[in-house]
């Protein structure tokens, strides 16, 4: 089984990419542990997919090795699709997740419950030492509360209440957000994708 380098430098993001792989069989392991030099990829793409390949592609020339790369964030209707690939970002310089949830919670305050869809979006790109690639794009649908519940993941978690549940991502814990989630999609079809090349895994 060959091994395929993570690109991606945020440990949340890191831990949910393993814990949905596990089940398919695949060797992931973070740049970090690879011994690839910390270099910071700017994310100056207008789209998930343009930086989901710049990431992959910057980290797979130094690894040399099949690399994947996730990019991510929130679509909310109400915005025109903001913060979208500014979520990492929406509140500006020095954004942390609190600042960012305040930002939204602040633009949505005025927004009746049935207006507030949102959904989280994770493209994933994963590119070959010989450039072929595989993007897989998986969306997961849901709504923004009016305050933050639940303590488990990251980011927009507390706010994100998935179509079909009562409990926001925070709340309803890693395992269960793991069979729902955009990122959970996303790796779905690239385990798809690899299988039916029939190849590397
Ligand atoms: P990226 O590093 O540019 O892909 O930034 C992704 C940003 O989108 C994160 O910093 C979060 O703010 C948000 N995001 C992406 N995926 C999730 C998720 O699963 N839960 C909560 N927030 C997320």
């Amino acid at each position: 089984m060959k091994r395929i380098i993570i690109a991606s430098q945020n440990k949340h993001k890191i831990q949910e990419i393993e814990a949905i792989t596990k089940k398919f069989g695949m060797f992931l392991v973070p740049r970090s542990e690879a011994g690839i030099p910390d270099i910071e990829v700017e994310e100056d793409g207008e789209t998930f997919e343009e930086n989901s390949y710049k990431k992959a592609y910057e980290i797979m020339k130094l690894a040399g090795e099949m690399t994947i790369a996730d990019d991510s964030g929130l679509m909310v209707d109400a915005l025109d699709g903001a913060p979208g690939v500014y979520s990492a970002r929406f509140s500006g310089a020095g954004a942390t997740d609190r600042s960012n949830n305040e930002k939204l919670l602040a633009l949505l305050k005025d927004v009746q419950e049935e207006k507030r869809t949102a959904k989280f979006v994770s493209v994933i790109t994963m590119i070959y030492p010989h450039g072929d690639k595989i993007v897989a794009r998986g969306e997961c649908q849901g709504r923004i509360i009016f305050e933050e519940r639940g303590s488990g993941g990251f980011g927009y978690d507390p706010l994100f209440v998935p179509d079909g549940y009562d409990s926001t991502f925070a709340e309803l814990g890693a395992e269960e957000k793991n069979k729902i989630s955009h990122r959970a999609r996303a790796l779905e079809i690239l385990e798809r994708e690899l299988r039916c090349r029939q190849k590397d895994l």
